[in-house]
């Protein structure tokens, strides 16, 4: 992944990002290492254990695989999604949940430029449908008092940019606090989201092609749920895009 230091160091710094640079001083966002930069916010070491999702992979769940060609996983070849494609940026691995966690719950917003840059130069996230409408997969509004933001939101305006208009982030609601699926085993977190969303005004995502916005892609049945919602309420097709995937299925 040098090629990602070599491109930023190709475009130079601005002077107001060396001041701030100055100001606060940039550390590695897996194991806290003072950086000479803030581009990206990973010393090299770290850096190196980030696990870039490419080919060989599944093209249906994105899971990535050791060897071989893109072929439908074991899983994909039973299972029945309401999604049509799902892609994550990198492997769900210790160094990169140490990322997304202080994004998460430090609110170190600083990281999502280094998770804009990483996802330019994810391969497998092109498949991904040309969207009319880009959807985060929303949190209760109890949980977003609480924490302030959604960071699936805050994913979805770093990896669109210059499709801002298009992010709907109440087109989808979440309307019962579901409890965290962590440590619930596949049927426990199928009925923990039964009917947990709701597409308050379908004419929002009617006939839509749709990229959904996660964080974290585990058993996917999260997305999927959205997913299901979303084409209930008439979507046309809804992909699914997140920052990381487990490296295995459940
Ligand atoms: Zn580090
Ligand atoms: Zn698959």
């Amino acid at each position: 992944m040098n090629s990602i230091f070599s491109k930023i160091a190709g475009t130079g710094r601005s002077s107001l990002q060396a001041l701030a640079d100055l100001c606060f001083p940039p550390s590695c966002l897996s194991c806290g290492a003072a950086l000479p930069q803030s581009a990206i916010l990973f010393c090299e070491r770290c850096l190196g254990k980030i696990k870039f999702i490419n080919e060989p992979y599944c093209p249906c769940c994105g899971i990535l695989f050791a060897a071989g060609e893109n072929h439908l996983c074991t899983l994909c070849l039973k299972k029945k999604w309401h999604f049509t494609r799902a892609r994550a940026v990198m492997v769900y691995n210790a160094t990169a949940a140490k990322a997304i966690l202080g994004l998460k719950f430090g609110g170190r917003k600083a990281a999502l430029a280094t998770f804009r840059t990483f996802k330019e130069q994810c391969r497998p996230c092109a498949d991904l449908v040309t969207p009319d409408c880009i959807i985060p997969v929303p949190l209760h509004s109890r949980r977003l008092r609480q924490r302030g933001f959604n960071q699936s939101l805050l994913l979805a305006l770093a990896f669109y940019p210059a499709e801002k208009k298009m992010i709907r982030k109440t087109a989808l609601k979440r309307r019962r606090d579901t409890i965290p699926q962590t440590g619930l085993d596949g049927a426990s977190r199928r009925r923990n989201l039964r009917d947990a969303f709701q597409v308050p005004s379908p004419r929002e995502v009617c006939g839509k092609n749709i990229v959904l916005v996660d964080d974290v892609f585990t058993t996917g049945t999260t997305v999927n749920e959205c997913a299901r919602t979303l084409r209930q309420a008439g979507a046309a097709r809804v992909d699914v895009l997140t920052l990381a995937r487990v490296a295995k299925n459940w």
